[in-house]
């Protein structure tokens, strides 16, 4: 029976599209681009490289249909935030490429909103900012330190440490005794942008092919990705299937596929957003381990997302994980803790997908003109505005134009791999529960966890 598309995201559902499968690869053929994946990744380094040079033939190959993978079921934070710390990026990269990747992600959240603008995506961007909430003591230090960071560094302009009283006027979160908000991020419809996306780059004379699943690569002076439709000779093979990656054989411990969860509510009436506030649809979370992001969506509802859903041994992605009835409850419960206004009754969609985590939390936007294989991979979480730069860079480095983009510490980038198993499964379900307790702790105790702990230092990021 064909796939309903639709069940897979609230955003997949309402994008204004049918969601009807393109017409897959029939048979082998040569193309100059081959690209496996049709998600934020492979849309946008397709689009850039069609920029750069319109004669070239790009051909898309999507297992299931474009924005399928994590890209058309996210949080809708396009944020100008990266997965690795300021300070861990100095700490790894130096003073120099730290700032680069920073304003490069400043600049980035702007690039989105403009490519979409220009290309008619209507896909509900509103760059509103973030808040970072602390609900409770044990989470002050935590913002107040972030914000003395910035400003120490020169960079803190925009950013706003805000108190109990600035906190809840902005948004009525129970507990919330201050934020720090941060001027560098918007909030998006992805399913939109995602699917027009995929029509951009058709437009510009891309070709992609749904339902076709790639089984593997070779390398070499004519690199072959191989699908089961046939092979698509080319002269850059791109890799951009982020969790997925990890089902390739030749990729398996590259990223580790981690399940993140959302639950939905459906659109609050006037006199709850009223008690709520939250007039900027800024994007919320807070400073827990067991991560947590929330936005409010165009059409007036809140999405409650977080992690904490168990790692499947060997890596496993399954429909059937998308969907994990205890964190969804969890995330339903926190929903009621939050926001008082909102009822029980009143979630209408629960989802979740995989992403992508590398063994050192940086992201790879690489290209080895040996081997003929582009890749980007290994957002932790965090890829819909980095995805976006992973493509200027392929394009400049595929096309070979000259840029500074080149000098990006995450260019030449690779992780170490993953454990084999069953270390990989002890490791990651260790740190999982440890986080869950981590958490309890500090609630219980109005003290943050001080970093010691072998679950935060085997996870320092
Ligand atoms: C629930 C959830 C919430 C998130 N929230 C946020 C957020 O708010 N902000 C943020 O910045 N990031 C968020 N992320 C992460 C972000 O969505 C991703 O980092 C980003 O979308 C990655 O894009 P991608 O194109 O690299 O990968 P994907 O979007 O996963 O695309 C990979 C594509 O490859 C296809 N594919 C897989 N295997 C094959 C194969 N063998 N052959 C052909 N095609 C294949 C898949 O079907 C998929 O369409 C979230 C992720 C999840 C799962």
């Amino acid at each position: 029976m064909a796939k309903d598309y639709s069940n897979y995201s609230y955003w997949l559902e309402s994008c204004g599209d049918d969601l009807t499968p393109r017409p897959a690869l029939d048979g082998s053929a040569d193309v100059d681009i081959a690209i496996l994946g049709a998600g934020f990744s492979g849309l946008w380094t397709a689009y850039y490289l069609l920029q750069r040079d319109p004669s070239l033939n790009v051909a898309i190959v999507e297992k299931e249909i474009a924005g399928f993978g994590a890209s058309g079921r996210n949080g809708g934070w396009c944020s100008g935030g990266f997965p690795l710390s300021m300070g861990e990026l100095e700490r790894r990269y130096g003073a120099g490429a730290a700032s680069q990747v920073q304003r490069e992600m400043t600049a980035t959240v702007d690039i989105v909103g403009q490519v979409a603008a220009s290309e008619g995506i209507e896909c509900d961007y509103e760059k509103g900012g973030s808040l970072r909430l602390a609900r409770g003591r044990h989470q002050l230090g935590s913002i107040e330190s972030a914000f003395r960071a910035l400003q120490e560094r020169g960079i803190a302009e925009g950013y706003e440490l805000l108190d109990q009283a600035e906190t809840q006027a902005r948004v009525a979160v129970r507990g919330a005794i201050a934020s720090l908000f941060n001027p560098n991020c918007a909030t998006i419809h992805p399913g939109k942008l995602v699917r027009g996306l995929a029509r951009a780059v058709e437009r510009r004379g891309g070709r992609i092919y749904e339902q076709t699943a790639a089984a593997g690569f070779s390398t070499g002076k004519r690199p072959v990705l191989h699908t089961d439709a046939g092979d698509l000779r080319a002269d850059v093979v791109v890799l951009c299937g982020e969790a997925y990656l990890s089902q390739l054989e030749q990729l398996s411990r590259q990223v580790l596929p981690i399940y993140s969860l959302i639950v939905l509510t459906e659109p609050l009436d006037d006199a709850q957003w009223e008690e709520i506030g939250w007039q900027g649809r800024e994007c919320i979370g807070s400073s827990k381990y067991v991560v947590d992001y929330l936005s409010k969506t165009a059409d007036g509802r809140i999405l409650f997302g977080g992690r904490g859903a168990p790692y499947h041994y060997g890596s496993q992605i399954d429909d059937a994980f998308d969907r994990h009835e205890p964190t969804h409850e969890m995330l339903r419960q926190a929903t009621l803790e939050w926001f008082k206004p909102v009822r029980e009754d009143q979630f209408s969609h629960a989802w979740g997908g995989p992403l992508g985590v590398p063994r050192d939390w940086m992201p790879t936007m690489s290209y080895n003109r040996t081997t003929g294989i582009a890749t980007a991979r290994g957002y932790t979480g965090q890829g819909v505005a980095p995805s976006n730069l992973s493509g200027r860079v392929l394009a400049d480095l595929i096309t070979g134009t000259k840029s500074d983009l080149a000098w990006l510490p995450t260019v030449g980038h690779r992780s170490p791999d993953w454990e084999p198993e069953p270390f990989r499964y002890a490791g990651v379900r260790y740190v999982q529960q440890q986080y869950f307790k981590l958490d309890e702790q500090a609630e219980q105790t109005g003290v943050a966890p001080d970093g010691s702990s072998l679950a935060e230092r085997m996870s320092r990021h």
